[in-house]
């Protein structure tokens, strides 16, 4: 039986927990892309390669911040990359949501977990490198099952309005999304 599970910044200023139901129906896995290791080095986290950025893709309805939301700020990789949240009082990475919060899906970093093993087993792996071809994806059928399930869920309740990430009324960004520019980009794809 699993509970809640409570998250916080290196810092400590914005806290949290995600639900019992958001842990039991979350996914972990590991990301080997090269924007998810982009998004550590850009905050000043180490770097992360050759091993992947660990998440726990979850319904961001289940994600309560309990202090300092206002610490939570955006970036953006690209025009069309998802929103990469942080928080700002120390550069944590936090999260990765789509865009919109019509199709909810967050993908919290594993590490601000107080107890990461409580996220349970890794599930998938995407964009495994494979020496001289296109990476792979192992697990994919389940890390979509899961964000497809999810996203019906939170749909057919209406839960998907309840996101710390987006304003309820107005379906916009908490915070405006910084778009990084082609020089901060380049400096951080070694
Ligand atoms: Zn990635
Ligand atoms: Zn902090």
């Amino acid at each position: 039986m699993v509970g809640s599970l409570a998250f916080s910044c290196n810092c400590g200023t914005l806290r949290g927990e995600v639900s019992a139901a958001g842990v039991k129906t979350g996914t972990r896995v590991v990301c080997y892309c090269a924007d998810c290791r982009a998004n550590e080095l850009y905050h000043g986290q180490p770097d992360p390669a050759p091993d992947p950025v660990d998440l726990f893709q979850l319904s961001p309805d289940t994600i309560t911040i309990t202090q300092g939301a206002e610490q939570l700020k955006a970036i953006r990789l690209g025009r069309r990359g998802p929103l990469r949240w942080y928080a700002a009082c120390c550069g944590t990475p936090f999260a990765n949501t789509l865009a919109k919060p019509g199709l909810p899906f967050a993908g919290m970093r594993s590490d601000v977990f107080e107890d990461k093993s409580a996220l349970g087993k890794i599930r998938a792996k995407a964009f495994l490198p494979v020496p001289g071809k296109q990476s792979r994806t192992n697990g994919g059928g389940v890390m979509a099952w899961g964000i497809l399930s999810r996203m019906i869920t939170a749909r057919l309740s209406g839960r998907w309005k309840e996101t710390p990430f987006f304003d309820a009324e107005t379906g916009k960004p908490v915070a405006e999304p910084e778009l990084l520019s082609k020089a901060q980009r380049a400096a951080l794809y070694p």
